[in-house]
């Protein structure tokens, strides 16, 4: 069973990451600096106990994100942590069916899902959030392909000015945030910037132009444990970081 501490290994790691953000963020230029103030942490608990999610929620930490469907509804779920975490804010990041969609928008706290990737899911999404949450509108990121993988999920670059525009005009219960990748995990930093989020930032200026946003309200979702320095030194708004706080996960069978 997990030790739960106030100060125990979760909450100092926790800790370490948001120094290292913090410092990422003060060595930005003002131009990046500028559209975003204070880049926001989403600790990723895929796989982790819910003891580690109370003690970090107890650290502080607000934001968290799940992949898999049913650990997130699980998770959102869970009667203690309701109790003890009734701030929490919990992010999809993972790949989402639509036959999901109605597990997922009755998540207790869900802030937002981040895995927006066609026409199809978002049309379903907006359905989903009209019949079953009423008036609300929900948080929404694209996930862009920004690494041309086939086996990768995310709209390809040439078409996310389209979902955006599907997004903005079709589906009034959707509220757009910004635009969302994972990117290539193998990217080695002393040969120069990582093209994925370079193409995330391409993106972003395209769709500002096309759809007459300003680059400050379009977020971007960008950054993993061995890069999100990186990414908010190039302007990611959002980062999301599991296995430096939580340790690392067993590989899922
Ligand atoms: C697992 C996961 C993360 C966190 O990865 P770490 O390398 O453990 O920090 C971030 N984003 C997505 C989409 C993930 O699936």
């Amino acid at each position: 069973m997990w030790r739960t501490m106030v100060d125990g290994e979760v909450a100092k790691a926790l800790k370490y990451v948001l120094e290292c953000m913090s410092t990422a963020a003060m060595a930005r230029t003002p131009n990046v600096a500028a559209l975003c103030p204070q880049p926001r942490l989403v600790a990723v608990t895929k796989t982790k106990p819910k003891e580690m999610i109370i003690e970090a929620y107890a650290a502080g930490q607000r934001h968290f994100g799940e992949n898999y469907v049913q650990e997130l509804v699980d998770k959102g779920n869970d009667a203690q942590i309701l109790t003890l975490c009734p701030d929490i804010k919990w992010h999809m990041i993972g790949h989402l069916q639509t036959n999901k969609i109605k597990k997922v928008i009755e998540v207790p706290n869900l802030f937002c899902i981040e895995t927006i990737d066609s026409i199809k899911l978002a049309t379903a999404v907006n359905s989903g959030v009209e019949k079953y949450l009423g008036n609300k509108k929900l948080k929404i990121y694209v996930q862009v392909n920004t690494s041309d993988e086939q086996n990768k999920s995310g709209v390809d670059a040439d078409h996310v000015n389209e979902l955006v525009g599907h997004v903005l005009q079709n589906c009034a219960h959707l509220d757009l945030v910004g635009l969302m990748t994972i990117g290539a995990f193998d990217h080695d930093l002393s040969e120069g910037p990582n093209p994925d989020f370079q193409k995330l930032l391409k993106c972003r200026a395209s769709v500002c132009e096309s759809h007459c946003l300003e680059p400050k309200d379009v977020e971007l979702s960008m950054g993993m444990s061995n890069d999100f320095e990186h990414a908010i030194l190039v302007g990611s708004t959002n980062v999301r970081v599991g296995s430096t706080i939580f340790g690392a996960r067993a590989i899922k069978k």
